[in-house]
């Protein structure tokens, strides 16, 4: 047989429902066409994030129903430990209540100014913990991993060379920690192969560097590496990923992402007297060490999402279905990011929208594009999100890439709702010429992407 199908048949239905031309269009005028101001009710399809929006199973419903909600100790806890220290093997274990807070005490433990931290590429939250800090956050991806159209198996690799000149010119004792991003999500969901985290491990144990990996799509990274690196196609994606966690001395975790929760993380070490401050620090922004701002039930669902997460029929179906989004759109010529990632596919919307220059914001026109045409929400990845204004001038500077983000959540989609998407798509395709741009009529001074007011270029 060569359909791959979904390897799980719907216990529990939520409804979706078509709006008419007519209503979306009010709808994208009342959220002044940032699809972030949009009523969920008001989507059909939404693909604005991948981060706990996964459908739970029926076990993880029944450790809901399991869940301990007693403040210590609770039989939730004890399930949750045992999972994480079974799959990643770090000894020590800090409940967060989603990856931001890991990486905040992470980084407030080992980090001060003047400090150096490199990775592949720092996700958003990331950065701004490590800066937060006064430290200097370093993107050191391989060259191919900053080419939208260059195909390369594993785009998320760490240019470790570049990792050796940064040690030399900056001193070993100016970089307390250094990160490894799998998959690399801000550089398009690209996965990390086995090869380069052994590479990278290598060189920060030979500089005594803790090196701590970002752990959220663990489970994906694993089913890239057993798909496309020699000699890693028997091997079961939970041995994969416990050899890549071997390899490091610490992870953060969104449980939002590969631990199928819809809220949840940890920080993970094996340095037992730095996990002493960072308990100190749990304590005083989380909770108590056995549930760290999460519900017992939480905890409970999150020890039964990650080893799903490592399913094998699971991940063939994840990345196969990100995969065929990817392909049916770019095989009618729609300029994507290649090779598509595994949570993700993003659509180059600079070669989308040739006519439209970065300041008429081609990524947020095709957003807006997407949800009029057939209810579908994406998110702008480019000049609306991270472009500057220049606060003496207001003159608008343009973001390095023009990208719209149409990002899978697990579970929850089924082909044909996948088969929607690519219509959708190659409907507004057929007719892009007459597409518009947009600009910014409101906005704040700091992640202005998420409240900003906009309106159609006249
Ligand atoms: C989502 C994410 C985070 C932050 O996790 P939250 O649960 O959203 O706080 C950190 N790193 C990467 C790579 C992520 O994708």
């Amino acid at each position: 047989m060569k359909t791959i199908i979904e390897p799980f048949k719907i216990k529990s239905v939520e409804p979706i429902r078509l709006t008419t031309p007519a209503e979306r269009e009010a709808r994208l005028r009342e959220a002044a066409y940032n699809v972030f101001l949009l009523k969920a009710e008001d989507v059909l399809i939404d693909l604005l994030t991948d981060s706990g929006t996964a459908a739970m199973s029926a076990e993880q419903w029944a450790s809901i129903m399991r869940g301990d909600e007693a403040y210590a100790g609770s039989r939730s806890w004890f399930r949750f430990l045992a999972a994480v220290q079974d799959i990643f093997g770090f000894s020590q274990v800090l409940p967060t209540h989603q990856g931001r807070a890991a990486e905040k005490i992470l980084f407030a433990t080992l980090c001060k100014p003047g400090d150096v931290v490199p990775n592949n590429t720092h996700f958003d939250t990331t950065r701004a913990n490590v800066e937060y800090t006064g430290a200097r956050a370093v993107d050191l991806v391989i060259p191919e991993g900053r080419q939208p159209q260059t195909r390369h198996p594993f785009k998320g690799n760490m240019d470790v060379a570049a990792l050796e000149r940064l040690i030399a010119e900056v001193g070993r004792e100016r970089i307390p920690v250094c990160m490894l991003t799998i998959t690399n999500n801000s550089g398009g969901g690209q996965p990390v192969s086995l090869a380069n985290a052994r590479a990278v491990s290598a060189v920060c144990r030979k500089h005594g560097i803790p090196l701590y990996i970002d752990a959220c799509r663990f489970a994906e990274n694993a089913w890239f590496i057993r798909l496309r690196e020699e000699g890693q196609s028997h091997r079961a994606p939970l041995d994969i990923a416990r050899e890549l966690f071997s390899l490091a001395d610490g992870c953060t975790m969104s449980a939002k992402k590969d631990g199928m929760a819809n809220i949840g993380g940890f920080l993970a070490t094996n340095d037992a007297r730095l996990a002493v401050d960072q308990q100190n620090l749990l304590i005083l922004t989380e909770g108590f060490p056995t549930y760290g701002g999460l519900a017992g039930r939480d905890l409970d669902a999150i020890a039964t999402g990650l080893y799903e997460a490592l399913d094998p029929d699971y991940l063939l179906y994840r990345i196969t279905s990100t995969t065929y989004l990817g392909e049916h759109i770019s095989a009618a010529g729609v300029p994507i990011v290649q090779p598509p990632g595994g949570h993700a596919i993003y659509i180059d919307a600079a070669a989308f929208l040739p006519h439209l220059k970065p300041l008429d914001l081609p990524g947020q026109a095709l957003v807006v594009e997407l949800y009029r045409e057939a209810g579908i929400r994406a998110v702008e990845i480019g000049t609306l999100m991270f472009g500057r204004r220049d606060p003496e001038t207001g003159q608008e500077h343009p973001a390095p890439m023009e990208l719209v983000r149409l990002a899978v959540p697990r579970r929850v989609y089924t082909q044909s709702h996948i088969d929607y998407v690519v219509e959708g798509i190659l409907a507004i395709w057929n007719k892009r010429d007459a597409v518009r741009g947009y600009h910014i009529t409101e906005q704040a001074p700091f992640l202005r992407h998420f409240t900003a007011k906009l309106a159609p270029r006249t």
